[in-house]
């Protein structure tokens, strides 16, 4: 999983909190700066950075905190109740239409795991009852079109496509009108990724976006990226204004921080958090337990 790194010094630091009596605040100031460079050291954004220690000094040093009885465990809470904040605070759930066809569109880099969460987000709504179809909009990845298919039949969800067909524009219309005539619950468009962002990508998306105006559009953040995550997030988002991300590969062995930083830089919710590469290895991503995860 990620974040080990991070999160053994973190816990590291908590230790020595935990075992003093009384704090000065010095021993805040050393807290924190211990915070600080774990933070860095594990990729997060330093702007995220420089505003969560801020936060945490702030609350730290309020009088009730030095003078109480366990100030060690009352600054711990503090930095948990942060870092809860920072990954977005509470749950958010994806939610339907309250009638006829939700449309999602996932977006994202090339590799970013947009057809595999394809399908898990087909696994997914199928536990709801809902009946899915997946709609391939990638027409430059020659085996694109071929991968939805196989990953639609793991999961037992139609598949749209249009292999004589270059226009993702119109596939994508074409998708969403054979979603209503045939009764289908949600129609999730898997769109095409670059290896990095690119202007004509972006107005691809943007058109499609304004042809079937979808409920949702998922950016695929590939938590393995580093520093880079923040800007894709960033633009994507002024480009196309996401509704939610997906962090994907969480179990891989990374320093992870990058994606920590995502929901505060856009402001958009973290849905779901991707955890391997079965289609059933996608997990609703609750920010206190994810927090609780990294600070142990
Ligand atoms: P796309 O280009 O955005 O459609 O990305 P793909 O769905 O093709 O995924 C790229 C690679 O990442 C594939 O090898 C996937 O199996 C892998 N992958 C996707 N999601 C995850 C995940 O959550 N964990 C791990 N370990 N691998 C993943």
């Amino acid at each position: 999983m990620a974040f080990e790194g991070l999160s053994g010094k973190l816990q590291d630091t908590f230790k020595k909190l935990r075992g003093k009596g009384k704090l000065t605040e010095k021993d805040i100031k050393e807290a924190t700066r211990e915070i600080k460079l774990a933070l860095l050291e594990a990729d997060v954004n330093f702007k995220v950075v420089k505003k969560f220690v801020a936060d945490i000094n702030e609350r730290s040093m309020g009088a009730e905190v030095l003078k109480s009885l366990t100030p060690g465990q009352q600054v711990i809470k503090i930095v948990k109740d942060e870092m809860t904040r920072l990954l977005g605070e509470k749950p958010v759930k994806l939610d339907y239409a309250s009638k006829g066809l939700t449309g999602l569109m996932l977006v994202g880099l090339q590799g970013a795991g947009k057809t595999t969460t394809a399908g898990k987000l087909a696994n997914h709504m199928k536990k709801d009852g809902k009946k899915v179809l997946l709609v391939a909009c990638d027409v430059y990845r020659p085996a694109a079109v071929k991968q939805l298919q196989v990953v639609g039949k793991q999961v037992d969800a139609e598949v749209y496509s249009d292999e004589t067909s270059k226009d993702p524009v119109q596939i994508a219309k074409d998708g969403f009108r054979f979603a209503r005539e045939h009764f289908f619950d949600v129609v999730l468009y898997d769109t095409a990724g670059r290896l990095q962002i690119d202007e004509t990508l972006m107005e691809e998306l943007a058109k499609i976006k304004e042809e079937v105006a979808p409920d949702h559009i998922v950016l695929n953040i590939d938590a393995m990226t580093g520093q880079e995550a923040v800007q894709v997030a960033e633009t994507f988002n002024e480009k196309i204004d996401l509704t939610g991300v997906i962090l994907t590969k969480l179990d891989g062995d990374t320093r992870g921080g990058a994606a920590l930083s995502v929901s505060a830089v856009t402001g958009k919710p973290i849905l779901f958090a991707g955890m391997g590469e079965k289609l059933t290895d996608l997990e609703i991503f609750y920010p206190d337990r994810m927090a609780s995860r990294i600070l142990g």
